[in-house]
């Protein structure tokens, strides 16, 4: 008897990402002249050197699009703020947008909260392209925290009503202590909107049920997506024997036990097929 190989129904694309990805994949077989995306669809390089090689080529930042002549700009899943959309219809692009829809709830919480001269405070680490995208709706102040220390900061300094959002993939438990710790410290109104998608959630749970029982873990993801790296902490905490491996050639089979059980999951930006070979690997 080998090795039992668990492979999370939660792992890999969320129906956001899925759709993002579909959307490039039409738009390359559309020969509708040149198609970008604004920034890399998705936290996983393969997928996005399959595109390049499909001819879809990644804008980095403002001035690249401002560079470009014409064509069709993919926003993906993140989503961006409006000065996005508004470059790049001042530049004459077309704009197929590929924002998750839960992501693009938030935009529209964030503009009328905005609107209603309510500060906006975002629970999510700031240097996330989502984050970024969130702040850019906002119509008036906005901040985003990720830490314990950052939130009292924030909750001492807060002179006017707020609305509080989340990162669509932010840890839950993390969430719910940070919001409980600015409830504490302020006196004005608050509406508190858990924007915590529950793709991830969900994604979290079986990961920590799996990782609880498993001898090793194996958490697949790029190793700038930072709902991989929150998969790879939440299993770290259950079982010691966890490894964070971007492609195949990661996965050192030595490491894992003989015998008992391993368990995969992967991130919202690690497509099946890497899924299945990892856990084919693994029942070798
Ligand atoms: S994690 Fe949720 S919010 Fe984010 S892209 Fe996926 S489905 Fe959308």
């Amino acid at each position: 008897m080998g090795r039992e190989v668990i492979v999370a129904g939660t792992a890999g694309f969320c129906f956001g990402v899925r759709r993002a990805v579909q959307t490039c994949y039409e738009e390359a077989d559309r020969e509708n002249g040149p198609v970008y995306t604004f920034g890399p669809i998705i936290h996983n390089e393969e997928v996005v050197r399959d595109l390049e090689q499909k001819g879809i080529t990644v804008l980095n930042s403002m001035e690249e699009m401002a560079a470009v002549n014409g064509g069709t700009v993919i926003i993906r899943s993140h989503g961006v703020g409006r000065a996005v959309y508004e470059a790049a219809r001042r530049q004459g692009l077309r704009i197929v947008d590929a924002t998750c829809p839960f992501v693009k709830k938030i935009h529209r919480i964030v503009e009328k909260a905005g609107q209603e001269g309510k500060t906006v405070l975002i629970i999510g680490d700031p240097q996330h392209p989502e984050v970024k995208g969130i702040m850019g709706w906002a119509a008036g102040p906005v901040s985003a925290v990720q830490t314990e220390e950052e939130a009292r900061a924030f909750a001492e300094e807060i002179k006017e009503d707020v609305c509080i959002v989340s990162q669509t993939t932010f840890n839950h438990d993390k969430f719910h202590k940070l919001v409980e710790i600015i409830k504490g410290l302020m006196y004005h109104n608050y509406d508190i909107v858990n924007t915590i998608c529950n793709a991830t959630e969900e994604r979290q749970t079986e990961a920590r049920a799996i990782a609880r029982r498993a001898d090793a873990m194996i958490v697949i993801g790029g190793k700038h997506s930072s709902n991989t790296r929150k998969l790879y902490e939440i299993c770290r905490e259950e079982c010691a024997e966890t490894f964070y491996i971007q492609s195949l050639a990661d996965l050192e089979l030595r490491l894992l036990p003989s015998m008992g059980c391993v368990g995969i999951t992967a991130g919202a930006s690690t497509p099946n097929n890497l899924i299945e070979e990892v856990s084919k690997q693994c029942q070798k």
